[in-house]
C-alpha cells in the first residue's frame, strides 16, 4: 500500500490545470475542510476535487488509473466508521456540487438523481408530487443520496419499508480508468444478470464511484401517527414491539431509547414539545403508523386500548408538522449524546429480534462493570442498536476492550457488526470475526475486478 506525501506531488497542481481551479482545492485550509467526518479521525487528503458533471468524474477516475493515486468518494461527510476519509492521502472526491434532481417518471414511481442530492431534499421536492422515498437516516436532512447508497443506509422506517438497498434500481458507475458501467436498466424487475446494483449498495466508495441513480419511490401515505410512549422497565419496549407484531400489526417506524440516551436527552434544551422525562422513565419507544385514513383510525384505537390496559403513559402527534417535531428528538440524539463523554465509539450491531432483550441486560454489565456509558438506541423493530460508547480519551483502552466484548456477543447470537453504517476505517479489524475465509477470498477476488489496483478508499471496508 503507497502513503502519499503531499509535497511530493507537484502533479496536483497538473491536475488543477485540467480541471480548472475552481474545481481542485489544493490549500491547506481547504484539505482541512475535508479531512474529518463523523468517525472523529482525521486524515488529511493531497488534493480536493469538486466535479459538477459526469465527464468530470471520468476524466479524474483515468487520471487516478494512470499515476496511482488513491481516492475517496465522498458525499457529507457524515460517516461514522472514517469511511469518507483518504486514509493513504489521496484525492477526496466529493458530490457535493452534483446534486441535481434529474427527472421524475411520475408515472413509473421512479426518480433519477445525481448523488450529491441531499436524502431530505429529495423527500421535500418528492412530496409535491404526494410521492416519497423511505428510506429515512437520522442524517436525511445533511447526507446524501450517494453516500447513503454507497454505506446502505437505513432509518426507523426499516421495519415496513426496509432500507436504501430496497430502493436503488439501477446506478452509472464509473471505474478507475474511467471506464462507465450501467448496472442493467432502470426497470422495477430484471433477471438477465447477476444483481450488479446489488453489489454497489453498501460498497463504501471501494469499487466504483456512482454519477447517476435510479430509485424507485411510493406513493406518500395518506396519514400518519405517531406514539411516544415513556417506560419504567427498560426492555419493556422490546417485549411491546415482539406483541405488536404477533398481533398482525406493521409499524411504519419503531425507535427504542434507552436509559443512558435519556440521561443525555435530559441535559439537552429546546425541544418543541413538552418531555416529561421524570425520574422513573428508564426508556422510550417511537411507533408510527401509516396507511389510509379509516386504517389509521382503526390502529389508533388497537394501540390507545393497548396502552391504556397496560398502564404506559404515551402522547401522539397526528398532523404532518406535529409529527416531525415529535421526530426532531430522535433525531437530537447522536449530538446530545456528546454530554456523556468527549470520545465515542459509535456501533451499529443487529441480532434476530427475539436475542434484543438478551444483548441490552449484556450491554448494561458491561456498562456497570466498566464505568464507560453506553447507549443503545436505535431500529427496535429491525433488531438493529445503535452502541455508542462515550468516554473520556484516556480511558480508550478499556473502551475498545468493551466493544470487543460486546460484538463477540453480537456474534454469538447469530448477528452482524453493521445493520447500516458499514464496516469503514474503524470496524476493519473486526470482520474477520464475523466472515468465513471463503467469504473473505470471494469479497477479495470482487474488489480485484473492479478495482485491480486497490485505488478506491484504500484501508475502508475490506480486512487485511
Ligand atoms: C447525526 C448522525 C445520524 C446518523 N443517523 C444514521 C441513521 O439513522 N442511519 C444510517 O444508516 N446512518 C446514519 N448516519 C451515518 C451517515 O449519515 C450515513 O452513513 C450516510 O449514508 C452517509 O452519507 P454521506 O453523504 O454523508 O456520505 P459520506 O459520509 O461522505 O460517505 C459515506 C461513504 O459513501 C461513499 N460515497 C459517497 N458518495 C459516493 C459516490 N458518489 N459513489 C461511491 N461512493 C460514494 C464514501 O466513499 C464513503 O465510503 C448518521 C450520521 C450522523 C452524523
Amino acid at each position: 500500500m503507497k502513503f502519499l506525501r503531499r509535497k511530493k506531488f507537484k502533479i496536483f497542481e497538473k491536475l488543477r490545470e485540467l480541471l480548472g481551479k475552481e474545481k481542485v482545492f489544493l490549500s491547506e485550509e481547504e484539505l482541512l475542510s475535508y479531512s474529518y467526518d463523523a468517525s472523529s479521525l482525521i486524515r488529511i487528503p493531497s488534493a480536493v476535487i469538486l466535479p459538477d458533471k459526469k465527464e468530470e468524474v471520468i476524466e479524474v477516475l483515468r487520471w487516478i488509473k494512470e499515476h496511482q493515486i488513491p481516492l475517496t468518494p465522498r458525499g457529507s461527510g457524515t460517516s461514522t466508521t472514517g469511511s469518507a476519509l483518504a486514509h493513504t492521502g489521496g484525492v477526496i472526491l466529493c458530490f457535493s456540487r452534483m446534486n441535481r434532481i434529474l427527472e421524475l417518471y411520475e408515472e413509473e414511481r421512479i426518480v433519477r438523481v445525481e448523488p450529491g442530492v441531499l436524502n431530505g431534499e429529495l423527500k421535500a421536492y418528492l412530496k409535491r408530487f404526494e410521492l416519497f422515498y423511505p428510506p429515512d437516516p437520522a442524517s436525511m436532512n445533511f447526507s446524501t443520496i450517494g453516500g447513503n447508497i454507497a454505506t446502505g443506509a437505513g432509518g426507523p422506517r426499516g421495519l415496513k419499508y426496509g432500507t436504501t438497498k430496497d430502493y436503488v434500481l439501477a446506478l452509472e458507475v464509473v471505474l478507475p480508468g474511467g471506464k462507465v458501467l450501467k448496472t442493467g436498466p432502470p426497470t422495477l424487475k430484471k433477471a438477465t444478470s447477476y444483481n450488479l446494483t446489488s453489489l454497489f449498495v453498501g460498497s463504501e466508495g471501494t469499487l466504483g464511484v456512482f454519477t447517476e441513480i435510479f430509485l424507485k419511490v411510493l406513493p406518500y401515505p395518506e396519514k400518519r401517527i405517531l406514539f411516544l410512549s415513556f417506560h419504567t422497565l427498560e426492555e419493556e419496549p422490546l417485549e411491546i414491539i415482539s406483541q405488536i407484531l404477533k398481533a398482525g400489526l406493521t409499524p411504519a417506524s419503531s425507535e427504542f431509547i434507552d436509559q443512558t440516551s435519556i440521561k443525555a436527552l435530559k441535559q439537552t434544551s429546546g425541544f418543541k414539545i413538552p418531555l416529561d422525562l421524570e425520574p422513573g422513565v428508564r426508556s422510550l419507544l417511537f411507533l408510527e403508523f401509516d396507511g389510509s385514513a379509516s386504517e389509521v383510525r382503526e390502529l389508533i384505537t388497537k394501540i390507545e386500548k393497548f396502552y391504556s390496559q397496560n398502564s404506559i403513559r404515551f402522547i401522539k402527534a397526528e398532523k404532518e408538522k406535529d409529527i416531525e417535531v415529535l421526530w426532531e428528538v430522535r433525531r437530537a440524539l447522536s449530538p446530545a449524546l456528546k454530554v456523556l463523554g468527549t470520545s465515542k465509539i459509535a456501533d451499529d450491531v443487529v441480532v434476530p429480534r427475539r436475542f434484543m432483550k438478551v444483548l441490552l441486560s449484556e450491554i448494561r454489565k458491561l456498562e456497570s462493570e466498566s464505568g464507560i456509558f453506553i447507549s443503545c438506541f436505535g431500529h427496535a423493530g429491525d433488531g438493529n442498536f445503535h452502541v455508542n460508547l462515550l468516554f473520556e480519551e484516556e480511558k480508550r483502552g478499556k473502551a475498545l476492550e468493551v466493544r470487543e466484548n460486546i460484538i463477540k456477543k453480537v456474534l454469538e447470537l447469530s448477528g452482524t457488526i453493521s445493520g447500516e453504517h458499514g464496516i469503514g476505517y474503524t470496524k476493519r479489524s473486526y470482520v474477520n470475526l464475523e466472515l468465513s475465509p471463503l467469504e473473505i477470498e470471494i469479497i477479495k477476488k470482487l474488489k480485484k475486478i473492479f478495482d485491480p489496483d486497490g485505488l478506491l478508499n484504500p484501508l475502508v471496508k475490506l480486512p487485511d
